[in-house]
């Protein structure tokens, strides 16, 4: 089964053609960082714009990178949210076109299950299973106990894990996505401020970082003012200690609670070297077996899409020609 993925949620145009949901056979990524970075951060009528320039080019170079055509496919998976609107209208009208003029069917995708499902390009899932999801837009516990079911254990109460760390590099003075600088910071430092950690009620797996991201902000203002020198690297290496903390210990738990077979992490802050350290050490003294994917599947790309869409589509889900951009599209169970 030959799937094509195409992704345009945020600020990343791309493309892939995967294989029986498992084995990436072309993978495209047009980041508009670039151009973001000017502004700080994502700017939606740009985001769109760009969007609209490379989605065509995007798609083709997808399935020249494949050695395909549209014949060979036997489905379009495409992000139906959540996402900025009009950055996801643009991939979805794309994916109604090519279905509609190739004649295939057309399936959508919710991100965070396209993030989870990149983990299945890797090895397969096996259930129960932890997903750890941290990103730009969320961060969340989910428990499933088989493909397409999604039990949501967890959730942050503010800012999600990927906000805080961009806020914090703005505080910083570091240029947008701020989580890679801070990363990096943060593996420079021999140092580290003590930040809090907030751990919530004793038995929840809820989280909240906008008051760490305020302790940030109120320690380098308090330095500032006393005319002290305010040490970047180590703010950065506190800040990214309380979060991996924090993300770590209610990982562990859950895991133990609900006794998964196999614990995964997934969305853009699994790149975090930090974290991803932390999980692989504690997961392996626990003894459960604990995968993250490579940097480049754990930061917006198709070939998650696509992945997921395969799972959907060997299980009968189908789509329409009327399908519309979710912004606000919950993470639901498709069985
Ligand atoms: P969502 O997936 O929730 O809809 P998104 O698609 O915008 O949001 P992703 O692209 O999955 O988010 O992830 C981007 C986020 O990941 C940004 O906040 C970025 O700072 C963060 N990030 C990327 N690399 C790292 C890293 N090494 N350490 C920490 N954060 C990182
Ligand atoms: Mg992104
Ligand atoms: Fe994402």
């Amino acid at each position: 089964v030959y799937i094509l993925g195409i992704e345009t949620s945020c600020d990343e145009t791309a493309a892939s053609v995967v294989k029986n949901g498992q084995t990436i056979v072309s993978n495209v990524v047009a980041s508009q960082i670039k151009s973001q970075q000017r502004f700080g951060g994502v700017v939606p009528e740009i985001a769109s714009r760009h969007h609209v320039e490379q989605i065509t080019f995007v798609i083709e170079e997808a399935l020249h990178e494949a050695k395909l055509s549209p014949s060979d496919l036997d489905a379009v998976a495409v992000t139906e949210g959540p996402g900025l609107v009009g950055a996801l209208l643009i991939g979805i009208n794309a994916a109604k076109a090519f279905a509609f003029a190739n004649k295939l069917p057309i399936i959508g995708v919710h991100h965070i299950a396209g993030h989870i499902y990149a983990n299945q390009l890797m090895q397969p899932m096996e259930f129960p299973l932890l997903a750890l999801i941290v990103s730009g837009g969320h961060t969340e516990l989910v428990l499933m106990n088989d493909h397409g079911s999604f039990e949501l254990i967890g959730e942050t109460r503010d800012d999600a894990a990927g906000e805080a760390y961009d806020k914090v590099a703005r505080v910083l003075g570091l240029p947008y996505p701020g989580g890679p600088q801070i990363d990096r910071l943060a593996q420079e430092s021999d140092e580290a401020v003590e930040f809090p950690r907030a751990w919530l009620e004793p038995d929840s797996y809820d989280f909240s970082f906008s008051g760490l991201k305020s302790a940030v902000i109120n320690y380098k203002h308090n330095v500032e003012q006393r005319g002290g020198t305010v040490n970047d690297q180590a703010i950065a290496a506190g800040f990214q200690q309380s979060v991996v903390d924090v993300l770590t210990e209610k990982t562990v738990r859950a895991a133990e609670e609900f006794k998964v077979k196999q614990v995964i992490a997934a969305g853009g802050v699994a790149a975090n070297k930090g974290l991803r350290n932390s999980l692989e050490k504690t997961f392996k003294e626990k003894n459960i077996p604990f995968y993250v994917p490579p940097i480049a599947l754990c930061t917006d790309n198709a070939a998650m899409i696509a992945a997921a869409g395969t799972m959907m589509y060997l299980e009968g889900e189908r789509g329409t020609l009327s399908m519309n951009g979710r912004p606000g599209m919950p993470l639901s169970s498709w069985k």
